[in-house]
């Protein structure tokens, strides 16, 4: 509930400027399956969204999300991703539009970002939507990570001012920005160093691929909880990964942490981030094959015999965000509609069937573990 920050409406809701930190979440059914995304969007408001996204990718998800606009009064956000062209068309459907900088540079390479921006700008003006600049680690754009290399967080943080700065030229300044991140110590150091930055600018916070709780849940509490309880955050986001049914829980937890940091009663845990690290993201209308929650939790199974190891394996629940993010793990998976594709840290090792892979990955697990055991023993004898 930043103080200083600047108050932004998203219809009627207030973010920044001393208001209660809204709660929101994201709708992980596909768009074009109206009823269930419908459902979905009740199930979450029920349990106390302030805010719904929903992922659009095409024409027809467009379609249906006007279908979706019709059946629901929730406030709704649309996720541009890849697609910002489509941002004429969904505007008028939704009440507040993210962009994600990253991504806006490898479209229409021709138009410079400057002119993108102010294209949806015009558009959310005309329609009366808040717009978020979500700057996600995985994703950013080229141009900051070059003038800032070796120093991610900076360049996120630069990233980030600069989108503020261009949307505060155009005379818009209805928006929030998110600086997101798997590891929640750079969560904690991007936003503090954005809020010192533009105090006046309100935050969307949260972790992004936190994955499966309760690990997914202490990574964003070990996030949210310094921040918020220094004042930084006006809106935030828990990312977890869980069945359809169960999404209810991100708002559940999102309004539990903030009532625990309400009565001081803050979680330490400080030994967390050492060890295996399992990410994953919390899926979305993309995720072409349900299976890949039900693979997410065996491979935290499957891998607990690991748990001392130094290693980073990311699951990731589709072919659009999939091969990027998993770029930085050790070993990677990401979920098409039959197959998932393996992978150590940036080479694509395969495809495989869902029941083949596990056993893949323990191969390669077992093997990453013995590199390090002969290199801790090799360090050892040198001694
Ligand atoms: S990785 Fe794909 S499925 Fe997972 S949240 Fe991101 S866009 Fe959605």
């Amino acid at each position: 509930m930043g103080k200083s920050t600047r108050k932004i409406s998203v219809r009627d809701l207030v973010i920044g400027g001393g208001s209660p930190v809204s709660v929101q979440s994201m709708c992980a059914t596909r768009t074009q399956d109206v009823e269930a995304t419908v459902r979905q969007v009740k199930a979450l408001e029920d349990a106390g969204a302030d805010l719904v996204r929903i992922a659009v990718d095409n024409p027809k998800d467009v379609e249906c999300l006007a279908k979706i606009r019709a059946c629901t009064q929730a406030r709704l956000v649309v996720d541009l991703q890849e697609n910002f062209r489509l941002a004429e068309s969904v505007a008028p459907h939704v009440d507040k539009m993210r962009y994600n900088p990253g991504h806006l540079h490898h479209l229409d390479k021709g138009k410079a970002i400057e002119e993108k921006v102010a294209w949806l700008v015009a558009i959310a003006k005309k329609n009366g939507n808040a717009i978020r600049i979500g700057v996600n680690c995985g994703s950013v754009a080229p141009d900051f990570l070059e003038r800032f290399p070796g120093n991610h967080v900076q360049a996120i943080v630069e990233c980030a001012a600069w989108h503020c700065g261009l949307l505060d030229s155009l005379g818009f300044t209805n928006y929030v920005v998110s600086l997101k991140d798997s590891d929640p110590k750079k969560v904690v150091e991007c936003n503090k160093q954005f809020s010192q930055r533009r105090p006046d600018v309100p935050i969307h916070l949260g972790v992004t691929e936190a994955g499966l709780p309760p690990d997914g849940i202490i990574k964003t509490r070990i996030a949210l909880e310094p921040l918020i309880a220094q004042g930084i955050g006006d809106t935030l986001r828990v990312s977890l990964t869980l069945p359809n049914d169960r999404k209810p829980e991100e708002i559940t937890v999102g309004r539990q942490i903030l009532d625990d940091i309400r009565h001081n009663r803050f979680i330490s845990v400080p030994d967390f981030g050492k060890g295996l690290n399992i990410i994953s993201c919390p899926s979305c209308s993309r995720v072409e094959n349900g299976a890949f929650v039900e693979l997410a939790q065996e491979v935290k199974k499957m891998t607990s015999y690991a748990r001392q190891y130094d290693l980073t394996i990311a699951v990731m629940g589709c072919r659009v965000n999939g091969p990027g993010e998993t770029d930085d793990a050790d070993l990677g998976l990401w979920c098409g509609p039959t197959t998932v594709t393996l992978k150590q840290k940036s080479a694509t090792l395969g495809s495989f069937g869902y029941a083949e892979v596990l056993p893949l990955l323990r191969q390669k697990l077992d093997q990453l573990i013995a590199k390090k055991s002969s290199h801790a023993l090799s360090a050892h004898t040198r001694r």
